[in-house]
């Protein structure tokens, strides 16, 4: 007899990449602004970009998503955009950044949260991006990690149960006691989460 199908819950878009349900799935959940793009700096202020032309990806980050992909990690971009409900960012903008960063980064999913509400369960420090993420990806958060460089990332991280890695920044340096870990760089971050034999994904 004919059973039904269930809907797929997983997509990739890595080619020929099937899951294994039986397999817990890792994620490196990745902060954008600051982590995979480089900050814009409004009067002195670390703010994000507006435009598609203000949207500059680290070649850095490049480099490290495409070794853990390689590696088997699920990568997920949780993003804070409240500039959008605030007028500053149209969602045009924030479309063609996204698509950029789809082509060159190949995130299994992008998770932003356009609320400036400090109540919004998806806006960071909440976890409510990872959350979703996870439930959607079949992810295990006790296995994941997040990489941010902010107070709101790590919280949002140890509120979802990752790993968190501060990347650090001449801004962040009050917020690297909160971190389980931080990172001097990029390569530090790839070489941090890949060298934890507990929650690297096995070949
Ligand atoms: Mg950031």
């Amino acid at each position: 007899m004919l059973h039904p199908v269930p809907a797929p819950v997983w997509r990739s878009t890595r080619k020929g990449a099937l899951p294994d349900p039986a397999v817990p799935r890792r994620a490196v959940f990745l902060d954008r602004d600051g982590v995979i793009n480089t900050v814009v700096m409004r009067g002195g202020v670390v703010s994000s970009p507006w435009t598609r032309g203000e949207f500059s990806i680290f070649p850095e980050a490049v480099d490290l998503c495409a070794s853990l992909r390689r590696n088997g990690w699920l990568l997920v971009v949780v993003t804070n955009q409240p500039d959008l409900s605030r007028g500053n960012l149209a969602a045009e903008e924030l479309e063609a950044m996204h698509a950029e960063l789809q082509r060159r980064i190949h995130p299994d999913a992008i998770e932003f949260c356009a609320s400036g509400d400090d109540s919004d369960r998806r806006r960071k420090p909440h976890p409510g991006m990872l959350l979703d993420a996870a439930e959607r990806l079949g992810i295990d958060l006790a296995a994941s990690w997040i990489i941010g460089d902010s107070r709101k990332d790590i919280a949002a991280g140890r509120a979802a149960g990752v790993h968190t890695i501060l990347l650090a920044t001449p801004y962040n340096s009050a917020v690297r006691e909160e971190a389980d870990a931080v990172a001097a760089s990029h390569a530090d971050a790839r070489a941090i989460i890949e060298a934890d034999a507990d929650t690297a994904p096995k070949p």
